[in-house]
């Protein structure tokens, strides 16, 4: 069910309880900010999601009230999670679904790393174009 990315915090959402350690993941990193763990369902052959240890909903509550540490901490980590992944080259793509139209479907900030074979592109072609 896709979420409503200006909702009030859920800390029952499934990321807050695999940051409560309630519920278990791959991690691949972690620091003060920041966790980084393999999707449980991958797109791609590489899938990994990184996420802020605060509690934001979506990409737009977590730049609108997300310290500048918490902030800068969160991007240096998507680059260092796929620099440790070995995926700058041959590339990679980040996406952070906000809100219903996006079908974001966990309600706690997250970016995917999706990566190993050719993505094509942006969009499914069939959903045509604008
Ligand atoms: P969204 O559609 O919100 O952008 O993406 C949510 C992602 O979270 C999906 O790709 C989904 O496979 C992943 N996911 C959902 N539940 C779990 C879980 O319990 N563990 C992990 N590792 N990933 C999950």
């Amino acid at each position: 069910m896709p979420v409503d990315a200006t909702q009030p915090y859920d800390d029952q959402n499934i990321f807050a309880r695999i940051l409560r350690g309630e519920i278990p993941s791959k991690t691949v990193y972690e620091d003060e900010h920041t966790l980084a763990f393999h999707d449980i369902a991958p797109w791609s052959p590489t899938h990994l999601l990184v996420i802020p240890k605060g509690a934001y909903v979506s990409w737009d509550d977590f730049s609108a009230r997300a310290s500048d540490a918490e902030i800068a901490g969160f991007v240096r980590a998507v680059g260092h999670v796929a620099r440790a992944a070995g995926l700058v080259e041959p590339g990679y793509r980040l996406l952070a679904n906000t809100g219903a139209h996006s079908h974001q479907e966990v309600p706690h900030l997250h970016v995917h790393i999706l990566a190993g074979r050719p993505l094509g592109p942006m969009l499914a072609q069939n959903d045509g174009r604008s």
